[in-house]
């Protein structure tokens, strides 16, 4: 098999669709991919068709048990090795993260670390394969409770973390023995195909997984959902595609985990450190900027601080450097596409019909050609306001007043999403006591970012089904099975 020198070689239309350990041309011709920072053409990759979408699944399920049968220490030492190549290739990998989705460079880094750590946290997690033994009440019976791999899993994937959204799903599928066929976002294939390479590398039999770049998603999608030997399904990504997929999966009962849209609240108490909260807000808000599932999307002030936090967060978002990944001084990269700059900017719009004022906007150097949009602070914000009520997913920051932890509760409580949130409080107790009444599967208390490996990664609500990262996370690619032994 031939490889590419390195991992930012441009890909050539033949090595695209990677099944069976093997790099195929698509069977549907080749599709762009583009930079958002200046639209230039970073990639060419193969478009696969339902034809490959099933060859994928083949390869998949002939790998199965001889992946099944690795020992866990085998497949312990394969996500370890994949976890080694991850960040000995860093810098290229971020750069292929920042020319496929425009983020900033140190975000690029920063993503290539924390999707490298979900194999080294998996590479653990994969030997620790106990079990449970009991004797019914009764006695005469001794009951052996086991985990066995789920099956053919069938992983789908968004555009704004490229590399963590896939490895967070490939290796705790892999530490649990089973075999994926993976289906990245088609604004992003570069970067799930590069890893699928250091996996090659690291020693991962053929067929174990299988990537599958597409212009047909939701085609190529159903075709791994309606076939019998795929047992599960992974999405992350909106609410809204979500829900048709689980509708689809629900036919054949399918074990689905999904990780959906988030509307985080930030929460600043009247007792907080202001300036730790403004660094944690400004990580909250603008990290991939503001293109991330658990960025804070509503700013929730008490009014007594307010105006003082409005105040320091705009010289902050003032002074944010906005431009390409490949000019160092850049904190701000551009949006995935021209659709969503104008989406956000109808919600900009909509705020300030309704009385909101514009608090502060980053500057845009005029030379700039790609899908860009000044960052944005937002204060007397009414919380009714679309800002507030939709998933932004760009760098906006809407700042709303609360006076009683009444009305604050209703306000944070008062929608069908519950992903993350963040609370800023000098009070421990008094956080903690407010988190609890917080309707998100993760609170960040006195932090500005809640993913971990090490944690379970998840929402409530909308915000999807099932976690991800942690002893949870593998558990999600494990069947509880268990034998009962006559023992009398
Ligand atoms: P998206 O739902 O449009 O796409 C996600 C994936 O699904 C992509 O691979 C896409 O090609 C595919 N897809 C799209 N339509 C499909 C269909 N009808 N059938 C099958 N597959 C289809 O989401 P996106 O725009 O790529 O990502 C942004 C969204 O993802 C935001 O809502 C964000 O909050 C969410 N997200 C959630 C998490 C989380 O962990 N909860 C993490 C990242 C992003």
């Amino acid at each position: 098999m031939d490889h590419a020198p390195t991992l930012t070689d441009r890909l050539s239309p033949s090595e695209g669709v990677f099944i069976g350990g093997q790099w195929l041309a698509g069977n549907d011709g080749t599709f762009d991919v583009e930079n958002p920072a200046d639209k230039s053409i970073v990639g060419v990759v193969a478009n696969a068709d339902l034809v490959q979408a099933t060859q994928a699944v083949d390869a998949a399920a002939l790998a199965a048990s001889a992946w099944q049968d690795v020992s866990p220490r085998g497949r312990s030492d394969v996500l370890m090795r994949t976890f080694r190549l991850m960040l000995d290739h860093a810098d290229e990998l971020a750069t292929l993260i920042s020319q496929e989705n425009g983020k900033a460079a140190a975000d690029a880094r920063a993503e290539v670390t924390y999707a490298a750590e979900f194999f080294r946290w998996y590479a653990e997690e994969a030997v620790r394969a106990g079990g449970d033994y009991g004797s019914s009440p009764a006695g005469g019976v001794r009951t052996v409770v086991t985990h066995r791999p789920v099956g053919v899993a069938a992983l789908v994937t968004p555009w704004n973390f490229p590399a963590a959204m896939a490895t967070r799903k490939i290796a705790p599928a892999l530490a649990a023995g089973c075999t994926v066929v993976v289906k990245p976002a088609r604004e992003t294939p570069l970067t799930a195909l590069a890893i699928a390479r250091l996996l090659e590398q690291a020693g991962l039999p053929a067929g174990v997984v299988n990537v599958v770049p597409t212009l047909r998603s939701a085609d190529v999608v159903q075709t791994w959902l309606e076939d019998s030997r795929v047992r599960k399904l992974s999405f992350t990504g909106s609410t809204e595609v979500g829900r048709v997929l689980l509708a689809q999966a629900s036919r054949r009962v399918l074990n689905a985990s999904m990780e959906l849209g988030g509307n985080a609240p930030f929460i600043v108490t009247s007792d907080a450190d202001l300036d730790a909260a403004v660094d944690g807000a400004m990580t909250a808000k603008f990290r991939g900027g503001g293109q991330a599932c658990t960025a804070a999307n509503r700013f929730y002030v008490h009014e007594s601080v307010a105006f003082e936090f409005v105040a320091r967060m705009a010289d902050r978002v003032s002074a944010l450097v906005v431009g390409p990944a490949s000019e160092p001084a850049s904190q701000i990269g551009p949006m995935i596409s021209g659709r969503a700059v104008a989406a956000t900017h109808d919600l900009i719009d909509d705020a300030l019909d309704r009385g909101a004022r514009r608090a502060a906007v980053a500057e845009l150097p005029s030379h700039l050609s790609g899908h860009y949009l000044a960052p944005t602070l937002l204060a007397d914000v009414p919380p009714d306001a679309r800002v507030v009520q939709e998933e932004i997913f760009g760098p906006v920051a809407p700042v709303v007043t609360w006076r009683t932890e009444d009305d604050l509760l209703r306000m944070v409580n008062g929608t069908e999403l519950g992903l993350a949130a963040y609370l800023y409080s000098s009070d421990l107790k008094r956080a903690m006591q407010l988190a609890e009444k917080v309707e998100a599967g993760m609170v960040g208390i006195n932090r500005g970012l809640v993913s971990d490996p090490s944690a379970p990664f998840g929402g409530l609500k909308q915000s999807g089904l099932g976690r991800e990262g942690a002893r949870e996370g593998l558990a999600e690619y494990q069947e509880t099975q268990y034998f009962s032994v006559d023992w009398s």
